[in-house]
């Protein structure tokens, strides 16, 4: 079956759509990153904040983010196997920067002992010796021992859960950002939605509609008397 994913940059002022993009991939994993630039190419804004639901959380896409100077708040989807299955999550595990060091539930130490490959990244593997006598490992391991793996660039995602921590609102303001502009669209769209098929029609099709919901959304911010003007300037 065909579909088609439709990325919108909304500014939280205005609610005016910055930048959009059409794909047929699936999932929004990989669209961090390149909707932020195009988000700050569009404004001119150079210290950019964003906000994206936890279907946008890629590690490699929030490092991205970083490098290139822009805040992203994204939470972090919670899918440990050891958590579904009633043991310790990693989230139960306390890494200490100091000491490049993780607290275990029972308060010993886990030291980095070798780096190991996953998924394209370099993960810092972690352990301590005490799982053999420990008395909480029934709820931690059924293996030997505990591993903790730790992304080599995982100070970035535990800098941006420290700011989500210290602003919940922001994805209360995700929410009520971008639900306007796909409400209205998907009001106008009914129920077919697209009009057209193959990739580069429904993007046009698409940049046709978010022309006209700016267009709108201007009329409403600045009123028809003012956009005249402007536009006769
Ligand atoms: S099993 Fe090992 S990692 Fe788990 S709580 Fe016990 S000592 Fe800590």
């Amino acid at each position: 079956m065909v579909g088609y994913n439709v990325q919108i940059a909304v500014d939280t002022a205005h609610h005016l759509i910055f930048a959009h993009e059409v794909t047929n991939v699936g999932n929004d994993r990989a669209q961090l990153a390149k909707m932020s630039e195009q988000a700050r190419e569009a404004t001119g804004i150079k210290q950019l904040t964003v906000v994206a639901d936890r279907g946008y959380f890629s590690g490699e896409e929030v490092l991205a983010c970083d490098q290139a100077g822009i805040t992203a708040y994204v939470s972090k989807p919670l899918t440990s196997g050891a958590k579904a299955n009633g043991r310790f999550g990693k989230q139960d595990f306390v890494y200490m920067p100091n000491r490049d060091e993780y607290r275990c539930p029972a308060g010993y130490s886990m030291t980095r002992r070798f780096d190991t490959a996953g998924s394209g990244l370099v993960l810092n593997v972690y352990a301590t010796p005490a799982c053999r006598r420990c008395l909480l490992k029934p709820q931690c391991t059924t293996g030997p021992e505990r591993r903790i793996r730790r992304w080599e660039h995982e100070a970035v995602i535990d800098a941006m859960q420290e700011r989500l921590s210290k602003a919940p609102e922001q994805m209360r303001l995700r929410r009520q950002t971008v639900e306007h502009p796909f409400g209205t669209l998907k009001a106008w769209m009914g129920a077919t939605h697209f009009l057209t098929k193959t990739l580069d029609r429904v993007s046009t099709e698409m940049s046709l509609h978010v022309l006209a919901y700016n267009f709108k959304r201007l009329l409403n911010i600045m009123g028809s008397e003012l956009m005249r003007k402007v536009a006769a300037a």
